[in-house]
Order: structure tokens, then sequence, then C-alpha cells
């Protein structure tokens, strides 16, 4: 009797154990968005990642494991602005019944150029820039709306993402606070840089960075000899100190450029997708100070 009792207890335990460790199953379109997923779902979450780290979001063509990902979702978290074209169809081919949380909501969109080609996936004219993320004031608010997301599926996982997120929120705070004196103390002359794609509008804007993306040139083309010309005689008449190379781009014409031109070649810097977890840029904080890292050593008087 005493026996059946506690193998009873036992199971309860069992089995409430198991109900809370149930994570709720979130699915992020790309790698830094999987990373603000889980810093404020914690363990309350499971995130899986369509485009993986050092991915290109832009190229991205989906399988059927990426559907049947989908189809088992709670909850699905996308850019937005554009940034992936392929998640509409996607999400209806799954089938899924999951909510689908735009980060970007609320942030104010650039829009790109007219007839700008980003990398090589021309948006066409008045496409808006998708790299919303590249601020920090507007991680803040795709961590609000994660957030918001998170809570509208798991409402009794409230306390524990509001506070997570408070949190999280204040490591942007101080980060934000970091890039702004991290830029401020590079000499304004030399607040330049040229980079493969056309990624950093929105921390050009925030923290006053120029960035010049080479005219004319796709990171998914060949350049032709005549294109590298003309990159390395834009570099020299702007005084560009530095030329940066990207994870998701292709080095090798970076590397030229800056052998022709004299000027700097910067670290890798990672724009739209973060590295491996042992690598340089496994989380977004990481990822930001990073490129911070790259760019005040490569432009530093
Ligand atoms: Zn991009």
């Amino acid at each position: 009797m005493r026996g059946a009792r506690i193998a009873a207890v036992l199971l309860a335990l069992v089995w409430a154990a198991g109900a809370a460790a149930e994570p709720l199953k979130v699915v992020a379109t790309f790698s830094i968005l999987g990373d603000l997923v889980r810093q404020v779902g914690g363990d309350r979450v499971s995130v899986a990642v369509l485009v993986g780290p050092n991915g290109d979001a832009h190229s991205f063509v989906p399988s059927p494991g990426d559907a049947r990902t989908l189809a088992g979702a709670r909850l699905v978290v996308v850019n937005g602005l554009g940034f992936e074209g392929w998640i509409d169809r996607l999400v209806k081919a799954s089938g899924t019944k999951a909510p689908v949380v735009v980060a970007s909501a609320g942030v104010t969109p650039i829009e790109e150029e007219e007839g700008h080609d980003h990398a090589g996936h021309g948006h066409g004219a008045h496409a808006l820039d998708p790299h919303a993320w590249q601020s920090v004031a507007n991680a803040k608010r795709y961590v609000a709306t994660i957030r918001d997301g998170l809570i509208g599926v798991d409402p009794e996982g409230r306390a524990a993402y509001e506070s997570r997120a408070s949190a999280y929120l204040a490591g942007l705070d101080a980060l934000d606070a970091e890039v702004r004196r991290t830029i401020a103390g590079i000499p304004e002359a030399r607040r330049r840089v040229i980079t493969t794609h056309d990624a950093f509008g929105y921390f050009a804007r925030a923290y006053g960075l120029r960035f010049i993306a080479p005219q004319g040139v796709s990171s998914q083309s060949e350049a032709t000899a005549r294109d590298v010309a003309r990159i390395v005689r834009q570099v020299k008449r702007d005084r560009i100190p530095a030329v940066f190379l990207e994870n998701v781009a292709d080095p090798r014409l970076m590397l030229q450029i800056a052998r022709e031109s004299g000027a700097k070649a910067g670290g890798r810097i990672f724009s739209d997708a973060l590295s491996e977890p042992g690598g340089p840029a496994p989380t977004y904080l990481d990822m930001m100070r990073n490129n911070l890292r790259e760019f005040s050593a490569a432009l530093a008087g």
C-alpha cells in the first residue's frame, strides 16, 4: 500500500517535472533573432533558427525540413522589412497555425536608395533597409516585441519573460552607451569605412559612422577589374581609412581593394548573422562589441 503511494507520488513528480520542462517551441528566421528570443525566453523556450550562424538570409532557400520545423512551432519570429523574402510562402506551405511576430514592428525604417542593389538581390526602388538590428535602440524594440509575443502564447510565463527582458534591456542600454563612447573616441575625419554589403545604414544613422558601399558591385557577381579599379579610386578620393570584411560576404574583393588603395583591411565584422558558438560573435551583444572593437582598432588615429 505504502509502496503504491510512493509510486503515485513519484509519478506525479515526474509528470510535473515533465510538464514544466516542456519548452515552448519558437522558430526564429535567423541567428541574431534566435539569440534575442533565447535571451528573453530563457529555458521556457526552445528556439529553432532557420538561417544559422554565418548564413545569408537574403539568399536563403528553405527546405521541406524548414516547413516541418514551422509546422511544429508555437510562435514564429521574423525580422520583416523584406529581409526574409521567402517567409510568407514558407509559412503558408508549412500550414503552421503559430502566430508570426514581426520583430522590427515599431522601428522607423530607412528607405534604401533608389536602384540600390542589396547584396545582389535587387530590392528595387524604395525598398526598405532590413538591417534594423544594427542600431541598439532598434534591438530594444525587437526585445519588447519578442517579450510581448512570448507572453501572448505563454501567458503563464509573463513574470519570467518580463524580468528576463528588463535585465537584457538594461544590458542593451549599457551597450548603446559603449558604442557612443567608442565612436566619439574616433577622430571625426576618420569615421568612414567601406564594407562589402550595405548593412550598416541604421548603425550609421544612430552613431555617426559613415559606411560607404562599393559602387556598382554586388556580392553575388564577380567584380571585374574595372569595378575594382573604380572602388580603389573611390577609397583614395574619399580618404577612407579602412575596408571591412563581413562574415556573409566573399572576402577576396575587400582584401584586393585594401591592397591596391593602401587602406587598412579591418577585421571581420558581423552584419546579418552571428558566428558559431565558439567564435567571436555568438550572441547579439558579442557581435556588436566585436564590430565596435574592429571599427575602433582600424580607425583610431
Ligand atoms: Zn544584409
